[in-house]
């Protein structure tokens, strides 16, 4: 059933010049709208759905523009529900008068991310689906457009509902307990319950996993560059990124701010962090970016620690081993095309690695450092994997994971069968947050404000 709604409009194309602009209708004002200002070049009074037809938008006798539109009638589209599109002109005027005349009829400009919200409410796609498009619009590097693209193919969700399913088949042998509260759950019924219930917090518990791979394939390893003033930190960044970007100076200290750049290494989205030196605090100025060079270590999915390889290590340089305590970390030693002195003791149980910013030597096995501990076996795997990327996802899940543990521990103390029934239910209702049957409004708000206008 599709629920009923106002008609509302969007631009679907960005603003700004272009080939084309299309102005997008959803709601059961679209046709009547569309057929309201639109005149269709060959004299045709049918408007076959999903068929492009040329012509005219004229108001009140003024044409507004020569366009190509498409009717597509429920509930073969993106929303379900009928929609027109029109193609005009691309260009922010065009656009403009275009939804102004719409607006002006009786349309509602769409909020961000509105077409999709409907497209759930009507039920064509689930939350997880939903979230898979502006994931794949967001994508920016191809492994995860590839997990986006399959997650709005339904391959998470059919996970999720298998999972559903199990979960429903245990509690319909529970609640027959239930109904009949003099008999005890005998213990060919524990077995199968206590089977069937390990079994799903397995398979969880494998989904679980994948979620730091997944996380990182989505939004980026985060790699903060670490060490004090003038051991090539921001030479190393820019060597890196293969182009000038941070600011490089002979003056210790200047990089009082942290600078950010993505960069893709083997399919592997990075985002490397320059942080501030890290030194005695000085002037009030350093002493900031040294604090927030703390506390980005906390955040960083690994520390490159860097040094001057040609000079032995120094206060400031403990000061940063010290502020990455804790923290992954791997020692860039660099300069290495000047004469090398031996590493301090205190500094080699991490793993080393040599490098010159200047020349680029060592560059290559650095970026293999990095990089493997999240490629190695997954390149190939990240095709057919269903992975977990979202932190929403994945703390739902671990709540229905661990309501099915709790679910065991009752069945091995043969507790009551309600108590077994209610944490059941309560892990089909973290597994429904995630697809969106039983997601709170605010979850979905703060979903679809994500979007952008016409999607
Ligand atoms: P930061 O303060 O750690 O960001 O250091 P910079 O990147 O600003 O570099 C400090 C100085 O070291 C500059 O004069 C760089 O040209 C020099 N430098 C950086 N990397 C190398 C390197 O690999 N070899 C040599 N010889 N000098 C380097």
């Amino acid at each position: 059933m599709t629920a009923a709604f106002d008609t509302i409009v969007a631009p679907a194309t960005p603003s700004g010049e272009g080939g084309v602009g299309i102005v997008r209708l959803s709601g059961p004002a679209a046709e009547p709208l569309l057929r309201r200002f639109f005149q269709p070049t060959r004299k045709t009074l049918s408007l076959d759905s999903h068929r492009l037809y040329h012509g005219r938008i004229y108001h009140q006798d003024h044409l507004l523009d020569e366009v190509m539109v498409v009717l597509m009638r429920a509930p073969r589209t993106y929303t379900r529900e009928d929609v027109a599109e029109v193609h005009c002109h691309g260009g922010s005027l065009v656009v403009r008068r275009l939804l102004d005349l719409f607006i002006e009829s009786g349309a509602r400009l769409a909020r961000p991310g509105e077409f999709t919200l409907r497209a759930f409410l009507n039920g064509r796609i689930d939350l997880t689906e939903a979230e898979a498009v502006i994931d794949l619009i967001r994508a920016r590097s191809d492994t995860a457009a590839d997990i986006a693209a399959r997650q709005m193919e339904g391959q998470l969700s059919r996970k999720l509902y298998n999972f559903r399913e199990q979960i429903a088949d245990l509690l319909a042998l529970v609640e027959a307990f239930v109904d009949f509260p003099e008999e005890e759950v005998g213990s060919l019924e524990q077995e199968r319950l206590l089977r069937g219930g390990e079994k799903i917090v397995q398979e969880m518990d494998g989904l679980i996993a994948t979620f730091e791979a997944g996380r990182v394939l989505r939004d980026g390893l985060g790699v903060l560059l670490l060490g004090r003033p003038n051991v090539g930190k921001s030479s190393l960044l820019n060597a890196l990124l293969g182009e000038a970007r941070a600011i490089v100076t002979e003056i210790p200290g200047t990089t009082r701010d942290t600078v950010e750049e993505s960069l893709i290494l083997n399919g592997l989205p990075l985002r490397l962090i320059d942080a501030a030196g890290v030194r005695e605090p000085g002037d009030p100025v350093e002493a900031e970016g040294v604090k927030r060079a703390m506390a980005k270590v906390a955040s960083a999915d690994l520390v490159l620690l860097v040094v001057d390889g040609s000079k032995p290590q120094g206060e400031e340089d403990r000061l940063v081993l010290a502020a990455a305590a804790g923290a992954k970390s791997l020692l860039v030693a660099n300069k290495s095309d000047l004469a090398q002195v031996p590493l301090a003791n205190d500094f080699i149980s991490l793993p080393v690695v040599r490098v010159s910013a200047r020349t680029g030597e060592g560059l290559e096995e650095l970026k293999s450092l990095i990089a493997a501990p999240f490629l190695r076996g997954k390149s190939g795997d990240v095709a057919d994997t269903i992975m977990l990327s979202d932190r929403r996802h994945r703390e739902a899940l671990v709540r229905a994971r661990d309501s099915l543990e709790k679910f065991l521990a009752g069945l091995q103390e043969l507790v009551s069968a309600e108590f077994l029934a209610l944490e059941l239910r309560e892990g089909l209702d973290a597994l429904g947050e995630i697809t969106g049957e039983t997601a709170p409004g605010q979850i979905l708000e703060r979903i679809f404000s994500r979007f952008c206008i016409g999607k």
